[in-house]
């Protein structure tokens, strides 16, 4: 059985559940749109979960952000197809939505209140566009990328054993 992710944002009025095969807070996330909306130090964390199972309770107060980037990579401003949700009423960043892959949901790992695996390596994505103050802490085992990795998250989790058949 998959677990079940229960998310809230700061002030209680959005909390969310959804189910994960993938639950390791394991990819940091240096880019500039995860530091500004949600990585206070740096980066932030995306998990994995099943989009259908996603329940939501104050759906009312949710936002959604869509960020628009131009960078290198995309030398002309697109805006992104990624759905950042957040609650109107404190801010807090809850889940990432892209209708590209639409099976899927990401939660922020700083919106999670269930305990999360820990994992024993991670991967460190989009060094590229850290800000130059941060200093990623990489440990042994843990692989780093200018941009973003080949490895899915399931993959990954498949591979380190943590994946939650
Ligand atoms: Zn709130």
């Amino acid at each position: 059985m998959p677990v079940l992710l229960n998310g809230s944002c700061r002030c209680g009025g959005v909390s969310f559940e959804a189910a994960s095969h993938t639950p390791a807070p394991f990819m940091l996330c240096y880019c500039s749109i995860c530091r500004k909306q949600q990585g206070g130090g740096g980066y932030a964390i995306n998990l994995g979960a099943l989009s259908a199972t996603l329940k939501v309770k104050g759906k009312n107060r949710i936002g959604i952000y869509r960020a628009e980037i131009q960078d290198d990579e995309r030398p002309r401003c697109e805006r992104s197809t990624g759905e950042r949700n957040f609650c109107k009423s404190c801010g807090s960043a809850l889940w990432l939505y892209d209708p590209t892959w639409p099976d899927l949901v990401h939660p922020f790992a700083s919106a999670i209140d269930s305990e999360l695996p820990a994992p024993k390596q991670r991967v460190h994505i989009m060094l590229k566009y850290k800000a130059s103050w941060v200093e990623p802490n990489v440990r042994k085992g843990d692989r780093t990328f200018d941009l973003y990795p080949e490895e899915s998250i399931a993959d990954w989790h498949k591979r380190t054993r943590m994946w939650v058949a």
